[in-house]
C-alpha cells in the first residue's frame, strides 16, 4: 500500500500547483516549544499561513449548507485526485497541509461525520501505514472543516507532544485515564479490538439536539497494536477565537491542537501565545478535570513525617513513622538520595501527619504542631532548604480553607456564595502566577507591588507575591492551611459539595473574585486598589445590607469578633504630634510636623487612592488604599475611606468600611444570607457582570 500511496502523493505534487507550494512552505513553517514546569511534555505551536482557510471556516449551518460540499467527487478542484483503497473511502491528499504527507480520507458517498462509521477504516488505515504515521478525526463539533463530509485525515505525526507521550505509556491496562494538560484524555491501549472504544464511547454524554459525544480522536500504531487517543470536548470554538482586539487568537482546535500541536495561521498570535494562554485556550474547549494545588508546609533540615496508611514512595509501599534529610548530594530517605521524593498515597482515604509544623509564624503565639494532609507529600530542596509540599485535590484543599474561614453556624447560602468565591479567586490566582512565571521577567509590567516613586509621590500598591515552587503556602499570606481540618462541619461540605467545580466566569475566563470585610455602603474599583487593569466584572455597587450591628450575623463572619468593633463607620483621632511620629515611623519618610492631611484622588466607594500629606520640612503624595492605611495607624486604619477634620491641633479622621471594598462585602453578603437570599443572588448582587460557570466536573 505505501508504495502505490507514495507514488500517487509524487503525482499530486508534479501536477498541483497550489498543494506543491504548501507543502515546500510547510518544510520551512516556523514552529516552538511551549515549556512549563507544570507539564509532562512540551506544548508546540505552529504558525501556519495557509491554513487560515481552514481556521477560519464557517462551521454554522447555514454556511455549510449554502457552500458546495469540497469533500464530494464534483466539487473538488479539477487537480485534486483521489486513490481508492477501500470501497467506501477514498485518499485526497490535504492542499492545507499541517502534517508531512497529509490526507483526506474520505468517505465516496456524502455522509455525515460519525466516528462509528469510520472507526474501522481508521484502524485499517493506521495498521497500514508506517509507525510513524497518525490516522485521527475531528467531531463535527471538534474542528471538523466539513462536518457534513464524513472522512478522517492521516500524516506523519512525529514529535507530537501528546503522541510520543502516548507511545511512552507502559500501562497494562486497556484504558487509561489520564490529564497531562489538565483535561480529560483517554488512551486506549489495542484499539484495533473495537469493543474498547465502544465501551468508552457509549459512557461519554452526546450534548441535546447532536447525534455522538463530542470527541477528537488520535490513532497511532505501536507495532501490531493501536494506541488510541480520545479526547471528549466540551466546546467548539474558544471564546479567543471571536474576541476583539488583543484578546483574539485564530485558534480553532481540532485533534491535534488537543495533542499539544497548537495552529494558528496568524503570524501574532505565533509570537505571543505562553504555554499558560495554550492551556487555557485548550482546557476551554476540552473537559477539564480537577486541578491538584502544591501547598509549601514547612522547611527545614530536617523533615520527620508519619504515613497513616500505605504510601508509595519509589517503587516501594511504606507505611509508619520516617525522616528524610538534606545532604549535600540531595534527599536522603532511608538509603537513597533524591532530587524529588514523591510520596504517594497508595489507598484515597490515607493520611499523613508532619512532625513540627510552625503555626502563628511571627505572632506571639507562635507553637509548633502535628499536623495530618490528605494528598501525596513532597519534598524538594529549594534555596537551600528542605522544603515539605502537600499536593492535594482542589476541592478537599477549599474544604480545610473554608473551615477555618468561617464560622460553622453561618447560613449555608452565604457558605455556598463563599465556596464559589474562594474556588474563583484560588484558580484565578493559578492562571495568574504562571503567567507572571512564563513572562519575561524584565519587561513584567505587571508586578505584585510596584511603585512610582518621584519625590513628590509615593504609589504603591501590595498584591500576592507568587510563590516559585509550589501554588500557595499555609500561611496568611496566601491563605490559612492546616490540613485536615477538625472544625469541617455537615453545613461546609454540603457548601462544598452542591458547588463542586462551580466559578464565577466573565468572558470565557475565571473572575479573580476579590472580597473584603465591609465596604461600607458601596463597593471600591479594583483599580483603586492594585494596577490600572479595568476588571469590568468587578464593577462600583451600593450594598445596604453591611450597615449592621446584628452579632449574631457579625460573628459568622469575623473571626475572633471583639464586639466593640465598628466599622461601617469609624473615628480615628490623632493630637498633631502622635500623628506626625505615626507617619515617620510607618512612612519611612520625615514631613516634620504634619499640618494637612488632603485627599488627592478617591475611588467611587470614597476610599482615597492619593493622599496629599503637607508637613512642615517636606510635602509628598501617598497611595493607593493599603499604603494609606498602614502609613497611618499602628496596625491599619480600617480603609481608606475617610475624611480629616482638624480641630484644636488635632486630626480626626471619620472613616467607612473595612478592607479594601473591592468585590463581595462579607459582612453585607452574611446578612443577604441570614435573610434568606440564596447564594446566586448573593452573587449577583455583588457582581453583576459575572456568570457561574461548571469550571470542571
Ligand atoms: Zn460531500
Ligand atoms: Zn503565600
Ligand atoms: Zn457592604
Amino acid at each position: 500500500m505505501m508504495n502505490t500511496l507514495n507514488t500517487f502523493f509524487e503525482a499530486q505534487m508534479r501536477e498541483w500547483a497550489l498543494a506543491r507550494g504548501n507543502y515546500e512552505a510547510l518544510d520551512s513553517v516556523w514552529s516552538r516549544e511551549l515549556v512549563s514546569e507544570k507539564l509532562p511534555t512540551a506544548l508546540c505551536v505552529q504558525c501556519n499561513l495557509a491554513r487560515l482557510v481552514s481556521t477560519g471556516a464557517s462551521i454554522d449551518k447555514a454556511s455549510i449548507a449554502a457552500r458546495p460540499c469540497f469533500l464530494c467527487a464534483g466539487n473538488r478542484p479539477a487537480e485534486q485526485q483521489s486513490l481508492a483503497l477501500n470501497g467506501e473511502f477514498e485518499w485526497l491528499v490535504n492542499p492545507y497541509p499541517i502534517l508531512p504527507n497529509h490526507y483526506t480520507i474520505a468517505s465516496v458517498a456524502h455522509r455525515r461525520q460519525n466516528i462509528a462509521e469510520a472507526y474501522d477504516a481508521m484502524m485499517q488505515a493506521v495498521l497500514a501505514l508506517p509507525e510513524e504515521y497518525i490516522v485521527f478525526y475531528n467531531g463535527p463539533k471538534c474542528g471538523a472543516s466539513a462536518p457534513d463530509h464524513l472522512h478522517l485525515q492521516a500524516g506523519v505525526g512525529e514529535g507530537i507532544p501528546l503522541v510520543e507521550y502516548a507511545k511512552g505509556q507502559t500501562s497494562e491496562e486497556c484504558l487509561q485515564a489520564i490529564a497531562p494538560f489538565g483535561y480529560q484524555t483517554y488512551l486506549i491501549h489495542g484499539a484495533e479490538d473495537r469493543s474498547r472504544f465502544d465501551e468508552l464511547y457509549s459512557m461519554l454524554p452526546v450534548p441535546e439536539g447532536e447525534y455522538e459525544p463530542r470527541i477528537n480522536v488520535v490513532a497511532c500504531r505501536k507495532g501490531n497494536r493501536v494506541c488510541l487517543i480520545v479526547i471528549p470536548r466540551h466546546a467548539h470554538r474558544p471564546h479567543c477565537y471571536s474576541a476583539e482586539g488583543e484578546a483574539q487568537y485564530l485558534i480553532s482546535p481540532g485533534a491535534l491542537d488537543m495533542c499539544g500541536l497548537i495552529i494558528t495561521p496568524r503570524r501574532e498570535d505565533y509570537e505571543r501565545l505562553t504555554a499558560a494562554r495554550a492551556l487555557d485556550i485548550l482546557c476551554e474547549v476540552g473537559v477539564r478535570i480537577e486541578p491538584t494545588i502544591d501547598v509549601g508546609i514547612m522547611q527545614g533540615k530536617e523533615v520527620a513525617f508519619t504515613l497513616n496508611g500505605e504510601y508509595t514512595v519509589g517503587h516501594n509501599k511504606r507505611q509508619g513513622t520516617f525522616a528524610a534529610s538534606m545532604t549535600d548530594e540531595g534527599i536522603l530517605f532511608e538509603t537513597g538520595v533524591y532530587d524529588t521524593l514523591y510520596v504517594e498515597p497508595a489507598q484515597d482515604s490515607a493520611t499523613f501527619s508532619l512532625h513540627g509544623v510552625t503555626i502563628g509564624k511571627e505572632f506571639h503565639w507562635q507553637q509548633q504542631e502535628m499536623q495530618t494532609f490528605q494528598g501525596s507529600l513532597i519534598l524538594r530542596i529549594i534555596d537551600g532548604e528542605l522544603h515539605a509540599i502537600n499536593r492535594i485535590a482542589i476541592e478537599d484543599y477549599l474544604t480545610s480553607v473554608i473551615a477555618s474561614e468561617m464560622s460553622g453556624t453561618s447560613s449555608v447560602e452565604l457558605l455556598k456564595a463563599h465556596a464559589i468565591i474562594s474556588r474563583s479567586w484560588l484558580l484565578a490566582q493559578l492562571e495568574r502566577d504562571e503567567r507572571l512565571k512564563m513572562k519575561d521577567k524584565s519587561s513584567s509590567e505587571e508586578g505584585n507591588s510596584q511603585l512610582s516613586n518621584a519625590d513628590s509621590q509615593f504609589v504603591k500598591w501590595y498584591d500576592r507575591e507568587a510563590h516559585t515552587h509550589f501554588d500557595v503556602c499555609a500561611d496568611d499570606h496566601c491563605q490559612r492551611y492546616q490540613g485536615v481540618n477538625r472544625k469541617v462541619t455537615p453545613q461546609v461540605l454540603e457548601a462544598i459539595r452542591t458547588t463542586r467545580g462551580t466559578v464565577l466566569s466573565y468572558g470565557g475566563k475565571v473572575c479573580d473574585a476579590r472580597f473584603s470585610k465591609c465596604c461600607g455602603g458601596k463597593t471600591e474599583l479594583y483599580e483603586s486598589c492594585w494596577d490600572d487593569t479595568p476588571h469590568p466584572y468587578l464593577s462600583v455597587v451600593e450594598d445596604p445590607f453591611c450597615n449592621t450591628h446584628d452579632e449574631r450575623v457579625l460573628s459568622e463572619v469575623l473571626n475572633h469578633y471583639d464586639q466593640s468593633t465598628d466599622f461601617y463607620r469609624w473615628t480615628v483621632e490623632y493630637s498633631q504630634e502622635e500623628l506626625s511620629e505615626l507617619v515617620r515611623r510607618r512612612g519611612g519618610f520625615d514631613y516634620g510636623d504634619i499640618i494637612d492631611l488632603i485627599p488627592i484622588e478617591r475611588g467611587p466607594s470614597g476610599r482615597i487612592v492619593r493622599l496629599q500629606i503637607v508637613g512642615a520640612k517636606a510635602t509628598r503624595i501617598i497611595g493607593k488604599e493599603l499604603e494609606i492605611r498602614r502609613t497611618l495607624s499602628e496596625n491599619h486604619l480600617y480603609s481608606s475611606a475617610f475624611e480629616v477634620k482638624k480641630k484644636n491641633g488635632r486630626f480626626i479622621l471619620h472613616g467607612a468600611g473595612w478592607g479594601h471594598g473591592v468585590g463581595l462585602c462579607q459582612i453585607g453578603a452574611a446578612m443577604m444570607g441570614a435573610q434568606g437570599y440564596s447564594c446566586e443572588e448573593i452573587l449577583h448582587h455583588y457582581y453583576p457582570e459575572a456568570v457561574l460557570a461548571e469550571w470542571y466536573k
